[in-house]
């Protein structure tokens, strides 16, 4: 009798704690805008139970959380709308959600959390899709420290937004209603510089991971991806954090809100 009721309790236990765990290390919030930003490595926090992993890139891309938040306050407060947002809180030390599950994870204790951000992403832009034939954009945010005052650019030189040229050209990742050529008018150094494409091509270390690949451009379900690698410099000043936004709503208003 003992031993059944240990067994219900640890059962519920768990129960309890997987089903809190997502909602406590994910953040995810639906929107009203064809726009969603996803950050995979702003997290700082442990997850239970879990062991740190023994290889690839530990390393978070610190404030990119705070980045993300504030380029939604930004939007709420100039659109009047909100963007989609997915983000972790949970530490790349344990899961690396911007790598395929075989990268990303070493135990199978930590799929269901894995899935769980991936799995937001693809409903929410299920939803989005629908809501918005016209077209639909993800911004994957990270940080860089090479480069610390430069904004990477990461679409596979023009892969995962194969359908926004294919419907409006070039002009819309590297013209001056682009969000790159925004942020270029405003002051900022991008790379590659706007002009055409792979000419040259973007940096290799930044130049789209599998968020970016996995949603981005490649059948009739994806969406447009970019992902943006900004420099460490970068990501606590709040003129580059207000132009970033004010950027993605430009893009926002000539080529997804006038679209039918
Ligand atoms: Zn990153």
């Amino acid at each position: 009798m003992i031993r059944v009721l240990i067994v219900l309790v640890a059962w519920n236990f768990a129960g309890l704690s997987n089903a809190a765990d997502a909602d406590d290390l994910i953040i995810s919030r639906p929107g009203n805008l064809p726009i969603i930003l996803t950050a995979p490595h702003g997290g700082q926090q442990a997850v239970p139970g879990a062991f740190v992993r023994t290889r690839g890139t530990m390393v978070a891309d610190t404030n990119t959380l705070e980045l993300a938040e504030g380029l939604a306050n930004r939007l709420r407060s100039t659109l009047g709308a909100e963007p989609y947002v997915v983000a972790a809180r949970f530490s790349r030390k344990y899961i690396d959600a911007n790598r395929a599950e075989v990268d990303a994870i070493e135990s199978a204790d930590l799929k269901p959390m894995y899935w769980a951000y991936h799995n937001r992403i693809s409903a929410y832009l299920l939803e989005i899709r629908q809501k918005f034939p016209g077209g639909a954009l993800l911004v994957d945010i990270h940080g860089q420290g090479a480069e610390r005052r430069v904004v990477h650019r990461g679409t596979r030189n023009g892969m995962t937004v194969a359908k926004l040229i294919q419907k409006h050209g070039v002009a819309a990742l590297v013209g001056p209603n682009s969000i790159f050529g925004f942020l270029q008018h405003r002051g900022f150094d991008v790379f590659p510089p706007n002009g055409p494409l792979n000419a040259p091509p973007e940096d290799r270390r930044f130049n789209g991971g599998h968020t970016v690949f996995t949603y981005g451009g490649k059948n009739a379900e994806s969406v447009d991806a970019i992902q943006i690698e900004v420099g460490i410099y970068l990501r606590t000043d709040a003129g580059f954090i207000d132009s970033l936004a004010d950027g993605i709503a430009l893009f926002y208003k000539n080529y997804l809100a006038s679209v039918p």
